[in-house]
């Protein structure tokens, strides 16, 4: 038999009824399982499901081709790309600050830009400098000016609690909206959405992505 070439992380919680498991989006098996569950039955359980380990690691491997693909739309390896898409985030990002910032009540020290494709910004209060990431450039319009706002929203109140919300609301109404687009955009180049369950067998497995 051949020896199986991923690695399965197991876990205990009370709250676990039985056992489950998902593929991460890295890639990985992860089983949860209550500790009344023996050794043995998680083993026996994994080796059941190989078929379905199996697929559900290609369908992430297959997710993270696609979303690579995604964000390989925007070429950032040449200087003259990355002072392409520098000149472009100027134009766009810079007139967006200058609106909000003094709505808002905020001045940031810098603005600076990434090859982020993790978080589509990011805030240092208590240096005030930010930034983005130049993926927003493959965002509509809503989803860039939402990032904007969140960024700057994070000079007032760090963290993602009612405060902050509060803030969005204020600023940004379709703050919702316009994160929920973002969300789309990527995974509409993903062949599996989060969530989606591989297998109707057995209510204990399923994919996530985390
Ligand atoms: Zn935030």
């Amino acid at each position: 038999m051949d020896q199986p070439q991923y690695l399965v992380k197991i876990s205990y919680s009370w709250r676990s009824r039985g056992i489950s498991m998902r593929a991460t989006k890295a890639g990985e098996i992860h089983v949860t399982a209550s500790p009344l569950v023996s050794k043995a039955r998680i083993r026996e359980f994994i080796d059941s499901h190989s078929e379905w380990i199996e697929k559900a690691l290609g369908k992430t491997a297959d997710a993270r081709a696609r979303e690579e693909a995604f964000f390989e739309r925007l070429p950032l390896q040449t200087r003259e790309e990355r002072a392409e898409a520098k000149a472009r985030m100027d134009a766009i990002i810079g007139p967006l600050v200058e609106k909000y910032a003094p709505l808002m009540g905020v001045s940031p020290s810098a603005v600076s830009y990434r090859a982020s494709r993790s978080r589509w910004g990011s805030c240092n209060p208590s240096t005030r400098r930010i930034n983005f990431s130049y993926y927003l450039l493959l965002l509509p319009d809503i989803c860039i000016e939402h990032v904007v706002v969140h960024e700057l929203a994070h000079l007032l109140v760090s963290g993602h609690g009612p405060a902050f919300y509060k803030v969005m609301d204020r600023h940004f109404p379709r703050w919702k909206e316009a994160r929920a687009l973002a969300r789309r955009t990527v995974l509409a180049a993903r062949s599996c959405a989060p969530g989606t369950r591989l297998s109707p067998f057995s209510r204990e497995v399923e994919v996530t992505d985390n």
